[in-house]
């Protein structure tokens, strides 16, 4: 009884002069704790792979709103609507120049759904949609996680929807007039 109790301390201690010894080994080492993120923060000291995939970003000045993107998104967390440009609308010109044949109203993208695959900047005709380094973006609502990045205010999509609208009403009653006019010379022919 008294041996097991002697051989139970000595086993004891052994174990924990094991424990002890990886532990002093470490005292003489050089010490590897990172003040994250005040001293070093691994996209600002260049520690992060190429080709990292973090949080998209949408340059709405180049997006045509041609929607490849949200087709080609494995899991719908992009969600695009577009109104179509009326043909003299002075506004649908973008800044390189290029002419706004779909305003962008919409373009949305639920990053709580998001699983950085990848596949909606791939082939995008414009390059408008990437990955970015930023990373840090947690946040305790999923609601946050929601980003709008359409730069149209609501009283423009009013205003070209109802450009559309306009331009509709117009086609429509040129349409018309030419199909009476039609019949009529009908008429005059019989
Ligand atoms: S694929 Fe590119 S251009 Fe087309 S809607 Fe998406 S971001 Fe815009
Ligand atoms: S990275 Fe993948 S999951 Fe995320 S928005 Fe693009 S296509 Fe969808």
């Amino acid at each position: 009884m008294l041996r097991n109790y002697i051989s139970n301390v000595w086993a004891g201690i052994g174990t924990a002069l094991v424990g002890m010894k990886i532990t002093w080994s470490h005292l003489l080492t050089k010490k590897v704790t990172r003040q994250y993120p005040d001293k070093f923060h691994p996209v600002r000291d260049k520690q992060t792979p190429e080709f990292l995939r973090n949080r998209l970003f949408v340059d709405m000045d180049l997006c045509i709103g041609c929607m490849i993107c949200q087709r080609n998104c494995p899991v719908n967390c992009i969600t695009i609507e577009t109104i179509k440009s009326v043909k003299d609308d002075p506004d649908a010109v973008k800044p390189n120049g290029d002419k706004i044949n779909l305003w962008v109203n919409k373009f949305d993208i639920d990053f709580a759904k998001c699983m950085f695959c990848n596949l909606c900047t791939e082939e995008c005709p414009t390059n408008a949609i990437y990955m970015t380094t930023e990373f840090e973006y947690t946040s305790y609502d999923r609601k946050n996680l929601y980003y709008r990045f359409s730069v149209m205010t609501p009283e423009q999509i009013e205003s070209k929807k109802k450009l559309l609208e306009e331009e509709k009403a117009k086609k429509a009653a040129a349409a018309n007039a030419a199909k009476a006019a039609e019949s009529k010379q009908e008429d005059k022919k019989e």
